[in-house]
């Protein structure tokens, strides 16, 4: 996103032409219905198409066009032709810059929403007008938008892979292990930690992956690979109801391509079955 994406927090004065919206309804966007994939609106004003925001934030220019992130009121009908999808159904539609936008919105508008007043006071909070952020003007208290870390970690031994599936997953679905980073711990303690509570094992080797944000409501996935290193599986039963070890011949039902957790188990997989080391660095 860095090349055609830059962030900005100052709408511009006097706009001309027309501009990105990623329009909300709660935790849906409007898009326009066209041919074969969703199109996000891009118009002067979405007051043309009789729409009228409940609150705006600017967040900059992609490829040159200026973004803004809108809530529309959910009872306020949408024009003919468009349609308000779940975040998840847009990231599998359009290209992967206009997803992590889409997401950007969403958690911005999200924290706007959730933080007119002070938590710590109870005071009417202000923008601030040189950073993305909301001041109490009674007790100074300064709210960001929030961003929650949490590891996903592929162990492997040999040809198989760990993973694992939660009780409220369908049925025959596997992934990596996951959990949040808990205060005051490095990322490699929670891969450790997470890794021994969730179902047992000791790991080592550990070696970072790759990451995406993920805006329900506003995670970052800090993904690990690390090797076996002893135990026996034991699935906590809270958390993980089934934890197998796979060969990467036999993969079960994993998740769809949208998450870092699918690109993880793939590339890992990919990188074992052409004798690859698992990190994709020479053996
Ligand atoms: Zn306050």
């Amino acid at each position: 996103m860095a090349e055609e994406f830059i962030p900005l927090m100052i709408a511009p004065e006097g706009r001309s032409g027309p501009a990105m919206w990623f329009a909300f309804q709660g935790a849906r966007i409007a898009v326009l219905n066209d041919a074969d994939k969703p199109a996000l609106p891009c118009c002067a004003d979405l007051a043309e198409h009789g729409l009228t925001p409940v609150r705006s934030q600017y967040l900059g220019l992609y490829q040159g066009t200026h973004c803004y992130a809108v809530e529309i009121r959910e009872s306020e009908p949408l024009p003919a032709g468009w349609s308000a999808l779940g975040l998840r159904d847009l990231f599998g539609l359009v290209e992967t810059q206009l997803a992590a936008l889409s997401g950007r919105a969403y958690q911005i508008l999200d924290w706007d929403r959730n933080h007119q007043y002070c938590s710590r006071c109870g005071t009417q909070t202000e923008p601030r007008p040189d950073e993305r952020a909301r001041a109490c003007p009674s007790c100074g208290f300064t709210s960001y938008p929030p961003i929650s870390p949490a590891i996903m970690i592929l162990v492997t031994r040999g040809r198989e892979l760990l993973l694992a599936r939660k009780p409220v997953w369908p049925d025959g679905r596997f992934s990596a292990l996951a959990g949040f980073v808990e205060p005051g711990e490095m990322l490699e303690d929670t891969v450790v930690r997470e890794t021994r509570e969730e179902v047992g094992v000791e790991i080592r080797n550990i070696r970072y992956f790759g990451s995406q944000p993920w805006p329900f409501p506003h995670s970052l996935m800090i993904a690990f690979t690390a090797e076996y290193a002893g135990g026996e599986i034991s699935p906590d039963g809270v958390e993980i109801a089934e934890a197998r070890w796979f060969d990467i011949e036999h993969l079960p039902k994993l998740p769809p391509s949208i998450s870092i957790s699918r690109r993880l188990i793939d590339t890992v997989s990919g990188r074992i079955a052409r004798g690859e080391s698992v990190t994709g660095h020479p053996l």
